[in-house]
């Protein structure tokens, strides 16, 4: 397979390798304590036209490919902070592109050119206390009271919950099950609407966040689609969200590695390098070649997802092995650091409780599995989202 990146995204690259190196990097460490990435950021991301890569030019996009959200991802990791992409892709791939996918022109014009300039910032709320892998079980409610919803429930896990100035939320329209499921933009500042962040193990650069919904009076016209008709819309984005899961895993591991790597040549005991033990060069060997086998499903994802090939079960391979490989790259990679490992000084040690996200969210390991046995003739049962 010919990976399709081509001059212009390279171009793209060096411009946001400058931007990461500039903006991001230096305040890094500052953003970890805040446990939020700043509003400046996502305005700084905008201005240079890095949120709307996807979204269609008449809401101020560049309508470009995956490519470059790959792109996008792979350098802003160079921060060697895990929450700082989640934050970006939060709202540029997960709670924007939704609304373009499925919202009315007068929604999309409302909402999509300020997120794409960066002045408003959206989170998507899926996830409830009592509803994560089942999502077709989520009770948050919209009743309808003339030209508005009335919404009452709550969300859980929610990344950019707090910062968001809107939360692309489901919610239960009709009876159970997916097909009474509704999408609906909930503006921040509605009355009754009230958050909570939440402290995490890690990625604490990206802001979690519990949302409670108490008569939250929202216009009916924010509605996505028709009424019931949210399921389809929320799976399709799916496959993008675990996409830009598997690439942040893939370079994450990179970081690791080298980090690893430096670390292994420039430490000296017993009179030498740690990595003049053999064991310690085929231990990352053994990581760089796990590395190796997880871009090369990654891009295999990438490749069928940019030309609209069907791609469920490769994408759902993808951010499997990426996401619990970079487990045991984590934990290898940490091994070689000894007590630095632990010290907040070294990045390592954020690199490490990064790592324990991804299996878990946009679909855990399980519910991939259960997807990729599905596709694969497996189960009786096709797989579930
Ligand atoms: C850092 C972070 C950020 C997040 N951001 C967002 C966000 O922005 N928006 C949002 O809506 N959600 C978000 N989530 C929530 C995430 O999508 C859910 O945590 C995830 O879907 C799992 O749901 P759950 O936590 O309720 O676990 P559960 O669904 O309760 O699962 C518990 C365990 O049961 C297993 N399990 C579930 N179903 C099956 C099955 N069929 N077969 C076998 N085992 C099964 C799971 O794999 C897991 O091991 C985030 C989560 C985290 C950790």
């Amino acid at each position: 397979m010919t990976l399709g990146f081509t001059e212009d995204h390279d171009q793209f690259r060096r411009s946001l390798k400058t931007f990461v190196e500039r903006e991001v990097t230096p305040n890094v460490l500052e953003w970890e304590r805040e446990g939020q990435v700043p509003r400046s950021f996502f305005k700084k991301l905008g201005d240079l036209g890095f949120l709307g890569i996807r979204l269609g030019e008449e809401y101020g996009g560049s309508g470009l490919d995956f490519w470059y959200t790959t792109v996008m991802v792979q350098e802003l990791m160079q921060c060697g902070s895990v929450g700082v992409p989640v934050a970006a892709m939060a709202h540029a791939e997960f709670a924007t592109r939704i609304i373009e996918r499925a919202g009315s022109d007068e929604l999309k014009k409302e909402f999509l050119g300020p997120a794409v300039a960066g002045d408003i910032i959206g989170a998507l709320g899926v996830t409830e206390p009592g509803a994560g892998s089942d999502v077709a079980a989520i009770r948050t409610k919209a009743v309808r009271d003339g030209d508005d919803y009335i919404i009452n429930g709550s969300k859980t896990f929610i990344t950019n919950g707090t910062i968001a100035d809107f939360i692309t939320t489901a919610v239960r329209t009709g009876g159970a099950g997916h097909g009474g499921m509704s999408l609906i933009v909930v503006p921040a500042d509605t009355k009754g609407l009230t958050r909570k962040r939440l402290q995490k193990i890690g990625t604490h650069s990206s802001d979690t966040a519990e949302l409670f919904y108490e008569d939250c009076r929202v216009p009916a016209r924010y509605l996505l689609g028709p009424e019931n008709g949210g399921f389809k819309p929320l799976m399709q984005g799916f496959e993008g969200e675990r996409l830009v899961l598997s690439v942040i895993a893939c370079a994450q591991m990179r970081l690791m590695f080298e980090a690893a790597r430096q670390h292994g040549h420039d430490r000296k005991i017993f009179g030498q390098s740690v990595l003049d033990f053999q064991v310690w060069q085929h231990r990352l060997a053994d990581v760089i070649t796990n590395i190796e086998a997880a871009e090369a499903l990654m891009y295999r994802g990438i490749d069928l997802y940019v030309r609209g090939e069907p791609c469920n079960a490769e994408i759902s391979m993808s951010k499997l092995f990426a996401t619990e490989t970079a487990l045991t790259v984590a934990r290898e990679c940490a091994q070689i650091h000894g007590g630095m490992s632990h010290m907040e000084e070294c990045g390592m040690a954020r690199l490490y409780r990064d790592s324990l996200a991804f299996t878990i969210g946009a679909g855990t390991s399980e519910v991939l599995r259960t997807i990729i046995a599905g596709d694969m003739g497996l189960s009786r049962r096709r797989g579930a989202s």
